[in-house]
């Protein structure tokens, strides 16, 4: 288990004083100037030495990405963009963060921003985070009055603005291009990619997205080494990292834990056991609704929670929102929400997305009720193959994967309710 003094999000819970002052007497914001002196390659070599992978859900190495900017200008700016439209189902880490600990995020900006040569910084928060929006633009206004914002922020010699731009509520903005358009004004509909967009990417100038939690860890991994940040967790699977577990457990909660911790382990540790007992366990989603959803044993018997292991079970870590479901959970319906919530968040400019995400959900509507033929399973299944990786973002194959997921380990509760259909006896979670 990780110890207290291994926490880089001291405040959580809110228990501490979330000001400039409370956040200073907790270590943030101690010799950043320092940290930045010591010049760009230097950061971005200790992140990528780090082994930090993106925290929003890719897990795309950071240090990599960041290594992508231009080091000279070419007469166009270059931007950092935090992205904080967190909104995958079951994912409110972030949400933690930017409401109790917000200046771990303010000082992340300044220094991942130099790093990138970027002189303005742009927090893209979701629309419905309203005091979260409110929190931090209180601990912006407090960084620019100390002078740790605006010219010479924090005394390193480096000019430096921060804004915060509140989103509307479309889930597709927290696609990246998609948040750019919406950035820029437009309608939030995701880019073909590449250019990824440190080639061209907010106005067409080079631009790095990251995560708020990729961010906010910047600083404490310069303060205490890449060292010390990767002696949590498996090789590839580095540091430590926030889970949000929600669902059929004692105590739901956000929690910074070591990366590769057993499930079990976050479970028993943090949320006081699964409701009813392990033998109750009937699946979970890992990583967010973009994943496919586990069946409780696989879980149970030998989980890893991290990137590779979750990969390897043909899921993934994603956003660390853990979805836990017990036996009275009707997995088909669970599965025919999301399908609906997707369909609903497509924006509709690519065919397999806009037809397929309604096509898949209409053929839900039928295997909750059991009103299907048994064909129509791997029909279903045909037409996610066909969604999956034809679009021209992530959403799509997102709307596809829970559903693959839901055939490949629950076919046989699909077919049941389909045969105690057809003999006129609905199984009792169905008529529910
Ligand atoms: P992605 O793999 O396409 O990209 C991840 C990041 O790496 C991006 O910033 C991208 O620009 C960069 N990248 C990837 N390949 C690159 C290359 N060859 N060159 C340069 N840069 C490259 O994934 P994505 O579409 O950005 O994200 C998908 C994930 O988002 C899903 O797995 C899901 O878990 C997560 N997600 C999170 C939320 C949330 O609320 N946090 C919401 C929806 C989805
Ligand atoms: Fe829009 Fe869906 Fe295409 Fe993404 S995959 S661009 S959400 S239609």
């Amino acid at each position: 288990m990780l110890k207290d003094q291994d926490r880089i999000f001291t405040n959580l819970y809110g228990m501490h004083d979330r000001t400039l002052a409370g956040a200073k007497a907790r270590g943030h914001w101690d010799g950043t100037a320092g940290l930045i002196q010591k010049g760009r390659d230097w950061i971005v070599q200790q992140m990528k030495d780090s082994g930090l992978r993106g925290r929003g859900g890719a897990g795309f190495p950071t240090g990599l990405k960041w290594s992508f900017m231009p080091k000279e200008s070419d007469g166009r700016p270059s931007y950092l963009v935090v992205n904080a439209d967190e909104s995958e189902p079951g994912t409110c880490k972030d949400r933690e963060i930017m409401r109790h600990d917000p200046h771990t995020l303010i000082e992340g900006c300044l220094i991942a921003s130099f790093a990138m040569n970027a002189n303005a910084c742009y927090i893209y928060i979701r629309g419905e985070y309203i005091r979260e929006k409110e929190a931090l633009q209180a601990a912006i206004d407090e960084a620019y009055d100390a002078g740790l914002l605006g010219p010479n922020a924090a005394g390193s010699g480096w000019d430096f603005d921060l804004y915060l731009h509140h989103g509307a509520g479309a889930y597709i903005c927290g696609e990246e291009t998609a948040l750019l358009e919406s950035l820029e004004g437009k309608k939030g509909m995701p880019r073909m990619k590449p250019p990824f967009p440190a080639g061209a990417g907010l106005y067409g100038c080079p631009t790095t997205v990251n995560n708020v939690e990729s961010i906010a860890v910047v600083p404490t991994i310069l303060r205490r080494g890449p060292e010390w940040f990767s002696s949590f967790g498996r090789p590839n699977n580095a540091g430590t990292k926030l889970f949000a577990i929600s669902g059929h457990v004692n105590n739901p909660c956000v929690v910074e834990e070591a990366m590769s911790i057993s499930f079990e382990e976050l479970i028993e540790r943090h949320c006081g056991g699964i409701r009813g007992g392990w033998d109750n366990l009937k699946a979970v989603i890992p990583g967010g609704s973009s994943v496919p959803l586990l069946p409780g044993k696989i879980m149970q018997e030998d989980c890893i929670m991290d990137f590779d292991w979750l990969r390897e079970q043909r899921s993934g870590l994603g956003t660390a929102a853990v979805i836990v479901m017990d036996n009275s959970t009707d997995v088909i319906k669970a599965i025919w929400r999301l399908s609906k919530f997707y369909k609903h968040e497509s924006c509709g400019q690519c065919t397999p997305c806009r037809e397929g995400t309604g096509w898949m959900m209409r053929v839900m509507d039928r295997l909750v009720t059991g009103d299907a033929e048994p064909e129509e399973i791997d029909m279903l299944l045909d037409v996610t193959k066909q969604v999956e990786g034809h679009t021209i973002c992530a959403l799509g194959d997102a709307a596809a994967w829970p559903i693959q997921g839901l055939i490949r380990h629950f076919r046989n509760e699909i077919e049941d309710r389909i045969k105690h259909k057809r003999t006129g006896r609905v199984s009792a979670v169905a008529a529910e």
